[in-house]
């Protein structure tokens, strides 16, 4: 049996758990709200939020950038959904809404949405514009997840 743990950010309350691997797929709670850690759907950052979750998560995150009044966002949402409930826990999947963060949307340089972008360890790894079907969003992510 393996003691290694992860730090893994609450989509709730946004504390850091740690979370020993061989426990991540035994839907672990959070130890402040004693929410499920994984609940299989996108999490909705702003840009604290996201810069939390970046910053401490010790599992790759898979953000989807959006907004409202993108048609091809809104398509893709369920796809992205979807590759949510496929890619935890050995990921975390977010949303940011680009018009409600736009200095991180800016910083970023995120020039067109829908964009996915995957964070490793708080560095930007990869990077992916236009929509994809979940089966696709699945495969980039998990062939990105160790580069
Ligand atoms: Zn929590």
């Amino acid at each position: 049996m393996s003691t290694d743990s992860l730090h893994v950010v609450c989509p709730h309350c946004h504390t850091t758990n740690r979370v020993a691997r061989d426990a991540l797929s035994q839907a672990p709670d959070c130890g402040r709200c004693h929410r499920p850690l994984f609940s299989g759907l996108p999490v909705a950052l702003d840009e604290a939020g996201f810069e939390r979750h970046v910053a401490r998560s010790q599992l790759p995150v898979v953000v989807d950038f959006w907004a409202a009044w993108c048609g091809p966002c809104r398509a893709m949402a369920p796809q992205f959904e979807a590759a949510a409930r496929e890619l935890e826990p050995g990921m975390r999947l977010v949303k940011v809404n680009t018009e409600e963060a736009q200095a991180l949307a800016a910083r970023l340089q995120i020039r067109s949405i829908p964009t996915m972008a995957l964070f490793v360890g708080g560095r930007e790894v990869a990077r992916q514009a236009g929509a994809l079907g979940a089966a696709d969003i699945v495969r980039w992510a998990r062939s990105h997840q160790s580069a």
